[in-house]
């Protein structure tokens, strides 16, 4: 049997054929369950899928969203240029595909967030035409099936792995690339895992190289190390005195576009800078707390946050700005554009996941008081 008949048979009898996303498997839902999966595990990706389709359960709902709303269900999935790059496109399905997604690779490859790999997924499993993916499970798949040394995220290495990835879909019957473009996913998500594979269980065994070899541990060849940054930030949890909580939206673009977020300093060396932020309150302070530090990590740095929650005392100067309007007149070297929210109400909107954690802090303990 080839290698796609014996995947298809073992997925007959092993795959996931429940996934919300087969329900009904239109190009919205497996796109968007593409995105969300995209650097996320299903069993994560579910609930967030099923809010979201509750919300937004066809294109022209989710275009004629607002960014908030889209951020606000992206909220704890993090990447969130992924929730952007999806609302534009489905902005740009109306504009230009009259709301039907469209059914030509390029058509669909020309739409922000989607590259190759999501288009082909698309393409075979919605409209079962004949396009090789090539996701991290798939990568991690031929390189020990071939045993194909190097690192899959190089050109070169990623070029020989979609060369193999097209030559097996050749022995594909057209009425199974749906279920072949899942078997491929499922077969490196449950037995071809990235540490203890599988290989007793698994149906291509036989002419796997790797295994052959008894190097399975050897591949894929691992991303070649590099030593992160650690960059460190003062977060500023400014109260008022009804309790309510400063947030403000972060530019649309960069880390965090579009979020709701606290105010942030770059950490001075010494504290010298948060008490020269601190000056701009004057006498409106009314209490200091220290919270525990909290460590972020990036692609490309760390992020160390330091959160300080300032509680002001002047009833004066604490009514509510709309977004967009001008800050309080204590703060504006500190913030930008936001407004007063109460806690609750602030943990419904779209907040990087540090952010979300420290506020939910908010309403459970104290920590180091400071004045
Ligand atoms: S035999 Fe092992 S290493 Fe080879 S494809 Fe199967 S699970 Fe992966």
């Amino acid at each position: 049997m080839s290698f796609a008949q014996r995947l298809l048979t073992w997925f007959d009898e092993h795959g996931r054929h429940d996934l919300p996303w087969h329900q009904p498997r239109t190009a919205y839902h497996v796109w968007v369950s593409e995105i969300m999966l995209q650097q996320t595990q299903v069993q994560t990706v579910i609930p967030y899928y099923q809010r979201f389709m509750q919300r937004f359960p066809d294109i022209q709902t989710l275009a004629s969203a607002t960014q908030d709303e889209v951020l606000a269900h992206w909220s704890g999935l993090g990447y969130y240029a992924r929730g952007r790059n999806l609302h534009q496109a489905a902005q740009l399905i109306v504009a230009r595909h009259q709301g039907q997604f469209p059914q030509d690779y390029d058509a669909i490859l020309a739409l922000p967030g989607i590259g190759r790999s999501t288009a082909a997924a698309i393409l075979a499993q919605a409209f079962a035409q004949p396009y090789a993916i090539l996701d991290g499970n798939v990568k991690r798949v031929l390189s020990r099936y071939y045993a194909i040394e190097g690192w899959p995220g190089e050109k070169k290495i990623e070029q020989q792995l979609w060369q193999q990835a097209e030559a097996l879909l050749a022995a594909v019957p057209s009425s199974r690339l749906a279920d072949y473009t899942q078997a491929q996913m499922d077969l490196g998500a449950t037995l071809c895992t990235r540490s203890k594979p599988r290989c007793g269980q698994c149906p291509i065994q036989q002419d796997c190289q790797a295994w052959q070899m008894s190097a399975v541990h050897r591949f894929p060849t691992p991303k070649p190390k590099k030593t992160l940054a650690t960059k460190q930030a003062c977060c500023w949890i400014l109260r008022n005195s009804l309790g309510q909580v400063w947030l403000q939206p972060r530019p649309a673009s960069g880390i965090w576009g579009g979020l709701y977020s606290l105010p942030e300093t770059p950490l001075a060396q010494a504290g010298g800078l948060e008490f020269d932020m601190l000056e701009k309150f004057e006498s409106s302070v009314q209490s200091l707390i220290e919270w525990p530090s909290l460590k972020h990590s990036f692609s490309h740095y760390h992020l160390m946050i330091y959160p300080l929650e300032v509680t002001l005392n002047d009833q004066a100067r604490i009514a509510p700005v709309q977004v967009n309007e001008a800050p309080p007149p204590y703060a504006e070297a500190l913030v930008t554009s936001g407004r007063w929210f109460d806690v609750a109400e602030a943990l419904t909107l779209g907040l990087p996941a540090p952010i979300r954690q420290i506020i939910e802090q908010l309403q459970v303990g104290k920590a180091e008081q400071l004045i």
